[in-house]
């Protein structure tokens, strides 16, 4: 684990320790995870992970403790269709880069998209309050594996 990685489980106990909620095995285990994992892990993703570190604990547990940190916004739920939700630690603004093939979420930075929100407002008159975009793709790992490309 790197400095930059204690910090930020640090920084993300701390915000649970203001809000009132409690610190559980469980609940720091599912941030740490969050964190060291970057790979926009579902509920199902997490609870593999951890089940053998704590064998009574149940999906159902995960998926409450993520909406848990969801609500006092230390992590963002990403939805897409059908598939089922992935979750991200919510640190900087960042984007999204998609793998079409086997629906890999990277992260990348780039400047928020301001003027498009204001240009929106402006235009249709909506209080906006935040926007979403997307990059779709094949992932080098994809890419490499010959997989049908787009
Ligand atoms: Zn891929
Ligand atoms: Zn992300």
């Amino acid at each position: 684990m790197t400095v930059s990685d204690n910090q930020q489980l640090k920084e993300a106990l701390d915000m649970l320790k203001q809000t009132g909620i409690r610190i559980t095995p469980q609940r720091h285990a599912i941030l740490e995870y969050l964190i060291n994992s970057m790979s926009h892990p579902t509920a199902d993703e997490i609870y593999k992970a951890l089940e053998g570190k704590f064998p009574n604990m149940s999906v159902a547990t995960v998926y409450n403790n993520l909406r848990v940190f969801k609500e006092i916004g230390l992590v963002k739920e990403l939805t897409y269709g059908d598939a089922s939700s992935r979750f991200d630690f919510v640190t900087s603004n960042h984007y999204h880069v998609i793998c079409e093939q086997c629906g890999k979420i990277v992260d990348f930075h780039y400047p928020a998209l301001d003027e498009v929100e204001q240009l929106a407002a402006h235009v249709t008159g909506f209080k906006v309050d935040h926007h979403r975009m997307e990059i779709y793709g094949t992932c080098p790992d994809c890419q490499k594996n010959g997989h049908r490309q787009h």
